[in-house]
């Protein structure tokens, strides 16, 4: 059986020859093919690759002209797949490569997805609670359900890999997308591991921007929000204009408030701001799917050596 493991690189210099040293020693009795891609990492990360894929003939690399980003990487490491099966795994060293097996052992016994579920301990507030909050609203508003825990870190069945690639979206966001392809899947634990060296690139901007995209990647149910605060708020003027006309026939002209005007201005200045906002997001996407870009450009990989 061959087993391709993709890996996504972005200034993991120091990280390439000890991960691949735990790969070869930990999955000795599998043949292997590892495929790294680099996103346009600004460090040794290239040559390291270059150096490492020259000495061993079980890896490849292909490397992006800029940084495309983890998803793009993903994609062009799951189109190179020559494998039975691919397992995909993070540079950082942050996936104990020993579930390797434990992954391997579910594939045998009939799964397609194999995922490595991380607990939170020692996670800081900072990012746990918005990832929890980020989880919470995903599956409230979404049609694809989507477990805490689990992330890239998983093996994918030949079938699964295919389907994956068939899904040529612009806007990838391959948590929801391991999901919507469907397959037997199997959750295994993992512990939560500190990385090795560098840092990681997520920040919490990244991690806000990248719930936006998780949820309006697969639902316009916020587009549907939208519409029932809209309307909810038309019934409510409606009454207020009523009882105000009421007032006014009754009691005659009255001055209307500063505070009423101000604050009905503010409200609804906002709400509709918000819900511009909402739709802007989606017409972005609807942007770039239009302009049919590849989602990464290969500036050199170690086939142009062969
Ligand atoms: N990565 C990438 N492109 C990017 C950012 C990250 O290919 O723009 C890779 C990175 O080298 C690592 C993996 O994606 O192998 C996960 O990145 P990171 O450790 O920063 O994320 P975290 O573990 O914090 O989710
Ligand atoms: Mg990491």
């Amino acid at each position: 059986m061959l087993i391709s493991i993709v890996i996504p690189v972005f200034n993991e210099s120091k990280n390439l020859k000890p991960l691949y040293n735990q790969l070869k020693d930990n999955l000795s009795n599998y043949e292997l093919d590892i495929i790294f891609i680099n996103d346009g990492s600004k460090d040794q990360s290239l040559d390291t690759l270059k150096a490492l894929c020259q000495d061993n003939p079980i890896c490849r690399y292909y490397s992006f002209s800029k940084n495309f980003g983890k998803e793009a990487a993903m994609l062009a490491g799951l189109k190179a797949v020559q494998g039975d099966v691919c397992i995909i795994m993070d540079a950082d060293l942050q996936h104990p490569v020993e579930m390797i097996h434990e992954m391997i052992e579910f594939y045998h016994k009939g799964y397609d997805q194999v995922v490595a579920k991380r607990d939170r301990q020692g996670e800081s507030i900072i990012r746990s609670i918005p990832t929890k909050l980020f989880y919470y609203l995903m599956n409230v508003t979404g049609d694809i359900n989507l477990t805490d825990g689990e992330g890239d870190f998983r093996l994918i069945s030949k079938p699964v890999v295919k389907s994956i690639i068939s899904l040529s979206e612009y806007n990838r966001f391959s948590k929801g997308i391991f999901e919507w392809v469907g397959y037997r899947k199997k959750s295994i634990p993992m512990r939560n591991v500190e990385r090795n060296e560098g840092q990681s690139s997520f920040s919490l901007f990244k991690l806000i921007d990248y719930a936006i995209d998780g949820i309006a990647s697969y639902n316009n149910k916020p587009l549907r929000i939208c519409f029932y605060l809209g309307s909810f708020i038309m019934c409510l003027s409606i009454i207020y204009i009523i009882i105000a006309l009421i007032q006014t026939l009754i009691h005659g002209i009255d001055t209307p408030g500063y505070f009423t005007l101000l604050a009905s201005i503010l409200l609804l200045g906002g709400i509709q701001l918000f819900c511009l906002g909402v739709i802007g997001e989606y017409i972005g996407r609807i942007y770039y799917e239009t302009k049919k870009r590849p989602h990464y450009i290969i500036q050199e990989s170690s086939d142009d050596n062969d």
